[in-house]
C-alpha cells in the first residue's frame, strides 16, 4: 500500500460540472509525481465524471460505501459488481455518518467490509469513538471493538488502510490533539503494524502539517476541506512535504 495517502470525502455534495472543474482545477495545482498518494471519494453519481477529468492521473477514486451481496433484493444499494464494472477498486467502509446517522450498526459494517475485500476492492476502514465514550475512557476499548473483524479478513491486510476519525472531530472544526492522535494510532498499529492508519476530522490546509508530523499518522481522510480545489491542494502538498515525499 501505498503512503502517505492523502483521500477526500466528498460526501453527499457537488455536481457534474463542479466536480469536472475541481478536477481541472486540482491536477494543475500540483506536480504530477504528487497525485499517485490522493484519493478522491466523490458520490456514486460522480464516479463517471471524475474518471473522465482524471484520466491521465494517477488518482486513486474510491467509492463512499458498498453493499456485501454481488446482486440482489436491495433497493438503493450498490454492489462490488457495480463498483468493478465502473472499474473502481476502493470503498470507504464504516464511515461515522454511516454508523451513527443511517444507523449501520457493527454487524453491518463487519458484512460490507467483509464482502468488498473478498469482492477484491481496496477498503479504507473507519473507526473512531464517541464523545461520551471518550469522556467515560472508553475510547480504547471502541477502537478495540471495531477492529474485531480485522481478526477475520487477515488474508485481505494488504488491501486495507485504517482511517481513525473520533466522531467528535468530523465536520466539528475540533482537531484531537497529537497526543490523543498517537495514542489512538499506536494501539491499533500495537495489533496491525503493516496496516496504514490515516486520521480524520476537521483536517486543514492550517492543521495538517502539525497533523502529519505525528510519526504514526500514515496520511488524513479530509471531508469538508476537501471540497475546495486549492484547500485540498494545499494539504497534499503540506502533507507530502511533512513526510518527505515531495
Ligand atoms: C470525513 O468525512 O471523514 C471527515 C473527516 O470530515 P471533516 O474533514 O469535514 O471533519
Amino acid at each position: 500500500m501505498i503512503t502517505p495517502l492523502i483521500a477526500a470525502n466528498w460526501k453527499m455534495n457537488l455536481t457534474e460540472d463542479k466536480a469536472a472543474s475541481w478536477c481541472k482545477s486540482f491536477i494543475t495545482s500540483l506536480p504530477a509525481r504528487a497525485l499517485k498518494y490522493v484519493v478522491i471519494a466523490p458520490p456514486y453519481t460522480l464516479i463517471k465524471t471524475v474518471q473522465e477529468n482524471l484520466i491521465s492521473t494517477p488518482i486513486i477514486i474510491s467509492a463512499q460505501n458498498c453493499h456485501w451481496e454481488e446482486k440482489g433484493a436491495f433497493t438503493g444499494e450498490i454492489s462490488p459488481v457495480h463498483l468493478k464494472d465502473l472499474k473502481i477498486c476502493w470503498t470507504i467502509i464504516g464511515h461515522s455518518e454511516r454508523r451513527h446517522i443511517l444507523k449501520e450498526d457493527q454487524e453491518i459494517v463487519n458484512k460490507r467490509l467483509k464482502g468488498s475485500l473478498k469482492n477484491g476492492l481496496k477498503v479504507i476502514y473507519c473507526i473512531g469513538e464517541k464523545l461520551e465514550e471518550r469522556k467515560e475512557g472508553k475510547t480504547l476499548d471502541v477502537l478495540k471493538e471495531q477492529l474485531k473483524v480485522l481478526e477475520e479478513v487477515k488474508e485481505y491486510e494488504k488491501n486495507i488502510v485504517i482511517a481513525y476519525e473520533p466522531v467528535w472531530a468530523i465536520g466539528t472544526g475540533i482537531v484531537a490533539k497529537e497526543d490523543e492522535i498517537k495514542e489512538a494510532h499506536r494501539e491499533i498499529k500495537k495489533f496491525y503494524p503493516s496496516i496504514p492508519v490515516l486520521y480524520g476530522g476537521s483536517v486543514n490546509e492550517e492543521n495538517i502539517r502539525e497533523i502529519m508530523e505525528i510519526e504514526e499518522v500514515d496520511g488524513v481522510l479530509v471531508g469538508g476541506a476537501s471540497l475546495d480545489p486549492e484547500k485540498f491542494s494545499k494539504i497534499v502538498e503540506y502533507s507530502l512535504k511533512t513526510k518527505g515525499v515531495l
